[in-house]
């Protein structure tokens, strides 16, 4: 086998190639054979278009099995993956273009006159169109070469993907993820969660992210595991579907929306064995809740574009319970500690920075050697941004010194007056207080204390929140430099696609 992440994946698929790998919303249904003829037809056609070495496949395209079919023939083909996320605008996708560079592009035919003029912007030689009713001229085209293709041989060093973050503290970096990442985190994930060749995902994530390209689809692909392929979450779907399924991934709000319908109970979830959340925090009352009505405990995990998946609460029993509030251990091969602004470890209970280091670490930033360099430590520690600590106390419970809670990220802290203020820590405190569904702490600049704290806070439905009285509440409960200056009330949180609240854009928005 060579290091092809495709052949690993590949090694997966079942002996009876007549089986079903992929049952689309639409009822269009793709066999094992068919994965293997359609991603050989779209390599035969990428390896005829003679790029050089390492050539990106862009692709801003809806969610479809041929979605999905382009990537891994990409992989086949030996060139390099480029998911973009399909809210971005022309602009958006300019930006995006010109950076990588990318030797094909693929889009929806609906944006062919908008892409393709960033594409030429770009110097991209080939522009193709796929669309989410099985079409477009890449399909065309593929369609003219040979269903069988060998699996172009590549070192485990050689880059599979460039995906760019979700943009959540900035400007989006492109992450340069080999084979070798790839496919380490994917064998991880498989023994480590227990995945079978009987398990049927219900696959309901985008795939330009690493949540639903990677974890969920290698998931299911390397296992030679069914997929329900849904475009996005719809959860009367969900609902029909579970039934059929064992293994479910979402983000945080899926979770929400799916206790928001009273037709979600345990009769639904009867075949289910995992339901894996990730991408933003899950918080408590959702993990309690969703254990409570459906008789299963969420997996929390945790992972970023650019080190895939790190760390997990467990599966197995065996190795200790899944504890809501924690993102549980670091998987196995996969070494992360937490350490304070002069690198040295912290103890457990002790808020820190987490760093990370293993096969599932990205090589670098996309033309950003500078950016690279200062987010790794001079002993090859991979700073995550993030924030958390070992063990502490978890919701009234200690929670054990290899579990891992995040506390926030990095940029998210607040500096007032001098003092480090930890916006879960008062954002735990406000999503106690009744009434309360979700806040979020923000950061914004005062004249006085360099940065004073702000909250942002979404009340229950009918309840009726007093910004005067929860703060006099706070004064008792935190030091004066923790409590906010305001708390506003507002209908939702803004958040991104993949479910994560965009604090910039509070911080722009509640200025004081
Ligand atoms: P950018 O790096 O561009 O600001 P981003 O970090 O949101 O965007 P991603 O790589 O998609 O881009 O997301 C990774 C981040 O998501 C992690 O660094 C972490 O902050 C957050 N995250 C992932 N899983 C969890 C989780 N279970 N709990 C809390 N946060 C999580
Ligand atoms: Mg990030």
């Amino acid at each position: 086998m060579n290091g092809n992440l495709y052949s690993l994946l590949s090694s997966g698929f079942p002996a009876d190639r007549q089986s079903l790998s992929i049952e689309a919303h639409d009822g269009v249904n793709f066999t094992w054979q068919d994965v293997d003829a359609m991603t050989a037809r779209i390599a035969n056609l990428l390896a005829a278009l003679d790029l050089p070495k390492g050539a990106r496949v862009a692709a801003q395209v809806e969610k479809s099995p041929e979605a999905l079919m382009l990537y891994l023939a990409t992989l086949r083909a030996g060139y390099v993956y480029l998911p973009l996320n399909t809210a971005y605008q022309s602009s958006e996708v300019d930006y995006f273009l010109g950076d990588a560079e990318p030797s094909v592009v693929v889009c929806s035919s609906k944006n062919l006159a908008w892409v393709g003029a960033a594409a030429a912007k770009a110097g991209t030689g080939h522009v193709f169109t796929l669309d989410d009713d099985h079409t477009g001229s890449l399909l065309d085209a593929a369609q003219t070469h040979a269903d069988s293709f060998d699996t172009v041989a590549v070192t485990d060093d050689d880059l599979a993907a460039i995906l760019y973050t979700s943009g959540t503290t900035g400007r989006s970096k492109g992450a340069m993820l080999t084979h070798d990442n790839l496919a380490s985190n994917a064998k991880v994930l498989h023994e480590f969660w227990g995945w079978r060749s009987d398990d049927v995902l219900l696959h309901m994530l985008p795939i330009f992210h690493v949540h639903g390209l990677f974890v969920a689809a290698h998931g299911a692909l390397l296992a030679g595991a069914k997929m329900i392929w849904l475009p996005k979450l719809d959860v009367a779907r969900t609902l029909r579907e579970l039934p059929r399924c064992t293994v479910m991934m979402g983000v945080p709000t899926y979770y929400v929306r799916l206790l928001d319908e009273p037709g979600f109970n345990r009769e639904v979830c009867r075949n289910m064995r995992l339901f894996v959340s990730g991408s933003a925090p899950l918080l408590m009352e959702t993990f309690n809740d969703f254990r409570e009505r459906s008789g299963h405990t969420i997996l929390e995990r945790y992972g970023m574009s650019e080190t895939a998946m790190l760390v997990s609460n467990p599966y197995d029993a065996s190795l200790g319970e899944r504890i809501g509030g924690t993102v549980g251990m670091p998987l196995p091969g996969v070494s992360v500690r937490v350490v304070n602004d002069a690198d040295q470890e912290c103890a457990a209970g002790e808020i820190g920075n987490i760093q990370v280091k293993g096969p599932n670490v990205f090589k670098g930033y996309w033309r950003m050697p500078e950016k690279t360099a200062q987010e790794f430590t001079a002993d090859g520690w991979f700073k995550t941004g993030d924030v958390g600590r070992w063990g502490g106390d978890g919701a009234g419970a200690v929670v054990p010194d290899n579990y891992l809670a995040i506390v926030g990220r990095s940029k998210d802290l607040i500096i007032s007056g001098g003092f480090n203020v930890y916006p879960k820590e008062i954002e735990t405190l406000i999503d106690d207080m009744p009434g309360v569904l979700e806040s979020a702490v923000i950061g914004v600049p005062h004249k006085d204390f360099g940065e004073a704290v702000v909250a942002v806070v979404v009340a229950k439905p009918g309840a009726d929140l007093v910004e005067a009285d929860m703060l006099a509440v706070l004064k008792t409960r935190i030091a004066n430099f923790k409590v906010p200056k305001r708390l506003h009330v507002v209908k939702e949180l803004p958040r991104n696609t993949m479910g994560k609240v965009q604090k910039n854009v509070l911080r722009d928005t509640y200025g004081l």
